[in-house]
């Protein structure tokens, strides 16, 4: 059975745009079909210094993987795309691929805890993710995400990409 998971993707380090359409061909390549993308979202790093800013989607991908082996092609195809981890800490990224939601699951494993744990506290996930599914109810908090947006504590802005000019480089 084929089963409904979000997505969230980050970059904020060499060409965003491009390593994340790469991302979106890997995905569809080896994790499934992509149902939804949401529009892009330029943030400033939250819990660690750069003058790198992010850009953040979220997408909704259909896939017969189970929650352990999607965890692990997210980690390849991070790799494939030049991420790099370095310490313990928050960092810059190429690229940055994290399971939102795998249907309505409570996953709590060693390497994986779904819902992403930090979801409430992040703009970044929860804007895109509004985009695609704003009445997907949160299976712990029982909040859609329009609710996580009103009551999240997190009050940094972000700035909606324009698609007609994404294409620009020098923009991103
Ligand atoms: P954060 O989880 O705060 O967004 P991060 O994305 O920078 O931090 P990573 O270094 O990419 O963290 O991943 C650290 C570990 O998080 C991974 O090795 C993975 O096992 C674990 N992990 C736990 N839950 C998830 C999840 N829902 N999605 C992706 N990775 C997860
Ligand atoms: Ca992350
Ligand atoms: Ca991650």
């Amino acid at each position: 059975m084929e089963k409904i998971v979000y997505l969230s993707i980050g970059a904020n380090q060499g060409h965003k745009l491009k390593t994340i359409s790469e991302a979106l061909n890997l995905i569809a390549k080896e994790i499934g079909s992509i149902q939804a993308i949401s529009n892009f979202y330029e943030s400033a790093p939250l819990g660690f210094e750069s003058k790198n800013q992010f850009l953040n989607i979220c997408i909704s991908v259909s896939t017969n993987l189970s929650p352990t082996n999607l965890l692990l092609k997210t980690q390849i195809i991070e790799q494939q795309l030049g991420r790099k981890k370095k310490g313990p800490n928050y960092e810059d990224r190429t690229i940055d691929l994290d399971i939102i939601y795998y249907e309505n699951w409570i996953i709590n494993l060693p390497e994986l805890t779904v819902p992403h744990p930090l979801l409430s506290n992040r703009k970044f996930v929860l804007l895109p993710l509004n985009d695609i599914a704003p009445l997907f109810l949160h299976p712990i908090l029982n909040l859609n995400t329009k609710e996580l947006i009103r009551q999240s504590n997190d009050k940094s802005s972000l700035k909606r990409i324009d698609y007609k000019y994404i294409g620009n480089e020098n923009k991103i």
